[in-house]
């Protein structure tokens, strides 16, 4: 069965080995047991695993080194301020923005367009202004922007999609005009995962005038970003998705987008000064900052990073797409098999339906057998319309899985399948 498939090692650049198969051993999670059977977590797309490397960053943290930070002239809340302005300068990096000053933290993806839509969108957005979505945003990426239409009048127009799972590049050229005011896509669907080309969806939008938001959440973890080349000027992303922790996530805002952008919560830590007639606000990133920031899991977030380029995002992109390639073979070869999403750019998402069966009961046999799938819209539901099903079973993978754990997942399908026939 496993004749196409290369071993879990792969050469980087410089001729030295990546064994994939050593990397797995730093995720403790992973060889834990379900119902007797090791575990084969295959649901990377809603959040995922922490290797070693993280989770000793943030209990030696908290046990040795904890303050909050900017507040005290104590030498352990200077430490922690140093070692969190540390970790913004390193985000910058990871992403190629310009300097630390355009990155915010927030508490993840959802909190960064809820903070862009209900700050810059507030400001910005007036009635008869137009923003441009696609067919495939996760609901974090929809509901801030009805809202804010709603408030204003604003009107929200939707890049359309093909059979594939892709967008409709000719019909977003049509949809831009003077009125388009913004325009909000995601790197890489969640739901059916596609990549979406938006390097050149930003680009359009420039020429058109608009300010462009890109949903980075299930971009970040898998490939090298350059929010520069993408040209956007706002990305968001969510660091439980790349091996970090829960409760934190990122706004990249470029410079200027985010000097024009007035504050979202406010509180402490984001003014200059303060009376009871009239404030004034920090200077960006700190004005976005309000109240105690999730400081160990900002150290958590460094550490993950640290971790992700000492694998190295081409190997991670190399590696998950002979995972798809494969898991895209075998699913595909069980006829009662539907894949939803058929991209030429795909990430290593395998949404499909299950003839006669409801995606729930395909994950609960699958669960069965120690695979762990996701069933439901996945927060997609109008991409869920537009492919006439309620929902989808996806198996979502990284790096750390392994070609074995596709051949299960297969089997698992298999299984299910002559269930419900019988
Ligand atoms: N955007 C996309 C594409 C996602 O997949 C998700 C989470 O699944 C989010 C946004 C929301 O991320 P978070 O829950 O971390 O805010």
């Amino acid at each position: 069965m496993r004749a196409m498939v290369k071993a879990n090692e792969m050469k980087t650049i410089t001729g030295q080995k990546v064994d994939f198969s050593k990397i797995r051993d730093q995720f403790p999670v992973l060889a834990s047991t379900v119902r007797g059977k090791p575990l084969a977590y295959l649901d990377n797309a809603a959040t995922t695993q922490k290797p070693w490397a993280v989770i000793d960053k943030m209990r030696d943290f908290d046990s040795r080194e904890y303050a909050t930070v900017r507040r005290g002239a104590y030498r352990f809340a200077e430490q922690a301020t140093h070692e969190f302005e540390e970790v913004r300068a390193k985000v910058a990096l990871f992403l190629k923005a310009s300097s630390p000053e355009e990155i915010v933290f927030t508490s993840g993806a959802t909190m960064g367009v809820n903070l862009v839509a209900g700050s810059w969108g507030r400001k910005f957005i007036g009635e008869g202004d137009e923003i441009i979505l696609s067919h495939l945003e996760h609901h974090a990426n929809i509901l801030p922007w009805q809202m804010l239409a709603q408030e204003k009048g604003a009107v929200i127009k939707v890049i359309p999609v093909n059979d594939a799972g892709e967008l409709d590049m000719e019909e977003y050229g049509r949809l831009l005009s003077s009125r388009t005011k913004l325009v909000a896509v995601n790197h890489v669907a969640n739901s059916i995962g596609t990549i979406n080309p938006v390097q050149t969806i930003c680009q359009m939008a420039k020429a058109a005038g608009a300010v462009t938001l890109v949903d980075g959440a299930q971009a970040a973890p898998h490939m090298k970003i350059d929010v520069r080349e993408i040209g956007c000027d706002f990305y968001v992303l969510s660091a439980h998705k790349m091996y970090g922790p829960s409760g934190l996530g990122v706004l990249y805002g470029r410079k200027e987008a985010l000097e024009r952008t007035p504050p979202f919560l406010t509180g402490g830590d984001m003014i200059e000064r303060v009376t009871f007639e009239k404030s004034t606000f920090a200077k960006p990133p700190h004005r976005f900052e309000a109240g105690t920031p999730p400081v160990t899991q900002v150290i958590g977030l460094g550490a993950a990073i640290d971790f992700l380029s000492s694998v190295g995002m081409d190997h991670i992109e190399q590696q998950e797409k002979k995972l798809l390639d494969y898991a895209t073979e075998l699913v595909s070869r069980i006829e009662t098999v539907n894949i939803i999403g058929a991209a030429r750019d795909k990430a290593a998402i395998i949404s499909f339906t299950l003839a006669d069966a409801h995606p729930h009961d395909v994950a609960t046999i699958l669960d069965s057998e120690g695979v762990a799938v996701r069933a439901g819209h996945h927060c997609a539901q109008p991409t869920m319309d537009r492919f006439c099903v309620p929902a989808t079973t996806r198996a979502s993978f990284s790096f750390y899985n392994t070609f074995e754990e596709v051949e299960r997942l297969a089997e698992g399908i298999k299984q299910a399948t002559d269930l419900f026939r019988g």
